[in-house]
């Protein structure tokens, strides 16, 4: 079996990784450089604290692989487990966090509702007076995206796959309904299997297939920040659900912060978007971290900070599915897919090679839902 991955961002080296793993002769084309897209970009979070199940056993499937990264991959990784800590503040938020974390034990995550005093215990500066309840698992926390694609990369390459740099893919081929290789910048690849993992240009892609997915590309943004008062690498990331703002311990008391506080910009076009972050949002992000914890008072200074790429779909779940005969699409992971990779490779292998996947029941990823109108809305959007 031939097999042309379209993108070399996590979802892509680790499909590419499964697939040669399993025997495929692959070839990884990647427009630009590796992890060039949105993976470099990222914030490395990993939880199940889901709100739908089918997202919950990505988490889960996709945990298994990371916490034996290091060893199996023999490649760094920097996993860090300090939980996550989520907030609410109104009712039917808590309501919500009751259910979800009962949909969560039944799958077996060590999740559990907290009084938000009892959840001091986590993040001691916590403003636990603001909010009506709280979620922790332990089990959750964050890894290095850069250090987890290089480990891919390297474990593809080793397996067997051809990884190609600065080659982009102009068009999917197809003969009728069947896709039978792409066309690139560089010259036509046959193959029996073309995979879409080109992150927020997946619609773009899938459009040189004739198929329209509704993913789109919506800018956010991150800093790295000096708090007034240092974060211990013990707090969780901690998420104040109902503002959207997030923060999580970097090292030496720095801490990450993040959230979406406006409604998106159009951001049709993922090859011309701000790269720098904004001023005023970067204000407004340490104002809003600092209403849910007492680290980020007047003197936190701001260092550096970045945007990149979340790839949306209208309910915040991947389309994971062999779209037409020979092209399987791993993409739409709307701020989930670094953490979710580990568990997409290994489907996209199964999609590829065995007609069917076996690792998540993934029936609810198909496309066809938007068409049917049957969404799976994941609240715990940050
Ligand atoms: C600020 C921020 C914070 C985030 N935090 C988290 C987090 O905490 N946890 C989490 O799980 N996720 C997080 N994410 C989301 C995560 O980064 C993405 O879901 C993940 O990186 C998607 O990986 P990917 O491989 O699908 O896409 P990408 O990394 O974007 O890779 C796609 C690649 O395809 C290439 N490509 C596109 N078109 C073509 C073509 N025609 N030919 C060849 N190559 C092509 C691109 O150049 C790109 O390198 C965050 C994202 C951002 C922006």
């Amino acid at each position: 079996m031939d097999a042309v991955v379209v993108g070399g961002g996590i979802v892509g080296l680790a499909s590419a990784y499964y697939l040669a793993e399993r025997g495929a002769e692959v070839v990884v084309c990647e427009k630009g450089s590796l992890g060039g897209g949105s993976t470099e970009r990222s914030a490395g979070g990993i939880r199940a604290q889901f709100s739908t199940p089918i997202n919950v056993e990505l988490s889960l499937a996709s945990m298994a692989v990371w916490r034996t990264f290091e060893e199996e991959f023999d490649a760094e990784l920097a996993y860090r487990r300090p939980g996550y800590l989520f907030l609410a503040r109104e009712p039917a938020t808590a309501d919500a966090f009751r259910e979800q974390v009962a949909m969560q034990n039944d799958l077996g995550v060590p999740s559990r509702v907290l009084d938000p005093d009892d959840a001091r215990e986590h993040c001691p500066e916590l403003r636990a007076e603001s909010f009506r309840l709280a979620t922790y698992s332990p089990t959750d926390g964050f890894a290095d995206p850069h250090l987890a694609l290089q480990g891919f990369a390297r474990a593809a390459s080793e397996a067997g796959a051809e990884i190609r740099t600065r080659t982009a893919v102009t068009a999917v081929r197809r003969d009728g309904d069947a896709v039978t290789g792409a066309e690139t910048d560089a010259g036509r690849l046959d193959a029996d299997v073309v995979v879409n993992a080109a992150g927020p240009w997946a619609r773009e892609v899938a459009a040189t297939a004739g198929v329209d997915l509704p993913v789109a590309p919506r800018r956010r943004q991150m800093l790295v920040v000096d708090p007034e008062t240092a974060v211990p690498e013990s707090v969780p990331l901690t998420i104040d659900l109902d503002t959207g703002a997030y923060f999580r311990p970097e090292r030496e008391g720095a801490a990450l912060v993040g959230g979406h506080f406006s409604a998106d910009d159009p951001d049709r076009d993922p090859d011309a978007y701000r790269r720098s972050f904004d001023l005023d949002w970067a204000t407004t992000a340490v104002e809003r971290a600092g209403d849910a914890a007492r680290y980020f008072g007047p003197k936190t200074r701001i260092g550096r900070g970045w945007a990149g790429l979340y790839a949306v779909t209208p309910d915040h779940h991947p389309i994971v599915e062999e779209t037409l005969p020979g092209l399987v699409s791993a993409v739409g992971f709307s701020g989930h897919g670094f953490q979710h990779a580990p568990a997409t490779g290994r489907i996209v292998a199964e999609l590829a090679l065995d007609g069917e996947a076996s690792l998540v029941d993934v029936s609810a990823l198909g496309s066809d839902r938007f068409e049917r109108a049957e969404l799976i809305e994941e609240r715990n959007v940050a």
